[in-house]
């Protein structure tokens, strides 16, 4: 398959919209790059710019070698895959593969190796003369794929395909076009607002706001190091705890950081502690929801003291709604605590949240990431 490249892409729609700005991006041949954002950020844009079915208004998008901004849908050569499938409902699953091939005009014996090739890769070589209702959901998402790859495509756009899928199946699916992606090497651009999808899916995420890309990576390194406030509150369920702070050092060379309701001190001699002393604006203090404990945890770890105001229990572990100690309930920031195994805990019930002062992340009023520790 192909690589694709995007170079300073821009899109502004006759209305004047700026869908896509300035755009960035490299989807390495066999790559699976996985954009993610909320709606209307420009992801479908994104993917219509690539199939050709919108014109680019400017820089330059390349598919494999080649400047694709002014080819055709047809020479481009993407495959796009849809929410839904849009198998042909008469049609075998034969029929359904063999049609893209024979709307081009191949031979006999080439749609035929096309078509055993592609069955192989997806398994569904037993079911080649069912029609699509007499398959399960899976079966019929590889079915789409199938068509789309029978075609040989430079690489395949797929545009939410799992949105109209109940939740049991969305994870079966996932896990089938994962597998699908590694079997073939296929180059691909997935788009969705779904982090799950986002975070499980991608070798590589485009976080996307506002037609920019704010940060690309793996998955993990989008979770451990996000590069933008934006990034943090959206990867990761429940979102990263965002609160506005203020540092302020203190004599013995620590640092308090005082948050409106309460405060957290991190010690003199940590890393963190030389690192915060360096901030000097308001800024805003972020802690995974995983990352507070409600008893004592490493050594140097800071103390806030909330009161609870709600709690889920999930069986695996439990979600505490809390606000600051000092603030009145319900007055914002709220946060939220994810805590391991089943708690009792009550609303209204003091607890000592736990966070190791590594676990903290800071923001500057514009929401790039500072700096915190080694
Ligand atoms: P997403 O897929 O992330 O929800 P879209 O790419 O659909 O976002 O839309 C990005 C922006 O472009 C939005 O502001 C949307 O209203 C606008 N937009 C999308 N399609 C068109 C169009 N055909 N004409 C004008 N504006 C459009």
């Amino acid at each position: 398959m192909a690589r694709l490249a995007f170079e300073h892409v821009e899109k502004v729609y006759p209305g004047g919209t700026r869908a896509v700005v300035d755009l960035n991006l490299e989807v390495a041949d066999g790559e699976l790059i996985v954009l993610v954002g909320p709606s209307g950020c420009g992801k479908s844009t994104l993917l219509r710019l690539v199939a050709g079915l919108e014109p680019i208004t400017g820089g330059r998008l390349r598919i494999g070698d080649r400047v694709a901004n002014d080819l055709s849908p047809r020479e481009r050569n993407v495959a796009m895959v849809f929410q839904d499938y849009a198998l042909y409902p008469h049609k075998t699953v034969r029929g359904n593969l063999e049609f893209p091939l024979r709307m081009r005009g191949l031979a006999r014996d080439e749609i035929e190796r096309r078509v055993a090739w592609a069955a192989g890769i997806l398994d569904i070589a037993g079911v080649l003369e069912r029609v699509p209702r007499q398959l399960s959901g899976g079966q019929q998402q590889r079915v789409a794929m199938g068509r789309a790859l029978v075609r040989e495509p430079a690489a395949f756009l797929l545009d939410e395909p799992l949105s109209n899928l109940d939740a049991k199946l969305r994870v079966e699916v996932r896990a089938e076009i994962a597998d699908l992606q590694r079997r073939t090497g296929a180059t691909m651009l997935y788009v969705t607002h779904d982090q799950t999808e986002a975070m499980t899916l991608g070798h590589r995420v485009a976080v996307l706001r506002a037609g920019q890309v704010l940060q690309v990576a793996p998955p993990r390194e989008l979770y451990e190091r996000p590069a933008d406030a934006f990034v943090a509150g959206f990867i990761g369920n429940p979102p990263m705890n965002l609160v506005p702070a203020r540092v302020v050092a203190d004599a013995a060379g620590g640092v308090e950081l005082r948050l409106e309701g309460g405060s957290l001190t991190v010690d003199a001699g940590t890393p963190q502690a030389r690192a915060l002393r360096a901030v000097t604006d308001a800024m805003v203090l972020g802690v995974r929801p995983e990352a507070f404990a409600d008893g004592p945890g490493a050594a140097g770890s800071t103390v806030v003291d909330v009161v609870v105001d709600h709690v889920e229990w999930l069986g695996h572990e439990t979600l505490a709604h809390v606000h600051l100690g000092a603030a009145a309930a319900g007055v914002p920031p709220r946060l939220i605590a994810r805590l391991p195994g089943l708690r009792e805990l009550e609303r209204g019930q003091p607890l000592a949240l736990h966070v190791d002062p590594a676990a903290l992340h800071l923001f500057a009023a514009d929401g790039r990431a500072l700096p915190v520790g080694p």
